[in-house]
């Protein structure tokens, strides 16, 4: 890895701040002052910053109770950021690993490990995702048998893979799929005739949302979720 690139992610500072502290002679790499960023370091390599020792922590994994008003995305000109809501340093190596809408709650992986999030939201691996879904009119027998076959939404060549789907209530139903396509739950149901006005994320593939988290809280994976993916 680069050396400023190192500096940044291991003390959490910007390229700007990198730029100056090795300007500064405030770096040095076995013990020998440096100034060139870019050289590429490794883990044999001693990297201090003002004398103290640096080191990177490993790749870091999150579950959020996402609240609504929300946005899943790194900025937004108009709403506060999943992103917000975390106190880490460098959180602008961070990826959220399946997207929600503004208005949707519930379970949210924020991950920097980028094949760990690829395998939670490719369909080719298929992870499981479990949502709550309220609707406007109750849901009839027709509805969980259109979205048991697959439903065909509107602009898409191919139907939806087959979901799967639990009543809860007379307009309240556990819906299980393993794809991610944009808005696809509250398409499934519009294609299918009737409208979601609730929606929340219960869990993907394993992972479930903690019920301990209240909205807008998170805590780190444990080794079995992270292990889970
Ligand atoms: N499907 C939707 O329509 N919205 C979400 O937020 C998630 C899945």
């Amino acid at each position: 890895m680069r050396l400023d690139k190192f500096i940044a992610h291991s003390a959490g500072l910007s390229r700007k701040q990198v730029k100056i502290a090795l300007h500064h002679d405030q770096v040095c790499v076995d013990e020998q002052t440096v100034r060139n960023g870019g050289i590429i370091v490794n883990s044999v390599n001693t990297i201090t910053l003002d004398g103290q020792v640096l080191a990177l922590s490993g790749p870091r994994y999150f579950m959020l109770h996402k609240p609504k008003g929300v946005v899943c995305a790194n900025q937004d000109a108009s709403y506060p950021t999943v992103l917000d809501l975390l106190k880490e340093t460098n959180s602008d190596t961070l990826q959220i690993a399946g997207r929600l809408d503004v208005d949707t709650t519930g379970l949210v992986l924020i991950t920097d490990d980028g094949q760990w999030n690829h395998r939670a939201t490719s369909p080719k691996v298929g992870k499981n995702k479990t949502y709550q879904v309220t609707t406007r009119e109750a849901i009839t027998q027709a509805l969980i048998e259109a979205l048991e076959a697959g439903v065909h939404l509107k602009g898409e060549t191919k139907p939806c893979r087959p979901a799967q789907v639990k009543i809860l209530d007379q307009r309240c139903a556990q819906l299980t799929i393993n794809e991610g396509k944009y808005h696809q739950v509250k398409r499934m149901f519009a294609a299918a005739g009737n409208h979601v006005v609730a929606l929340h994320r219960n869990s993907i593939g394993d992972i479930a949302l903690d019920p301990t988290l209240t909205e807008g809280q998170y805590r780190p994976l444990n080794d079995i979720e992270i292990n889970s993916i």
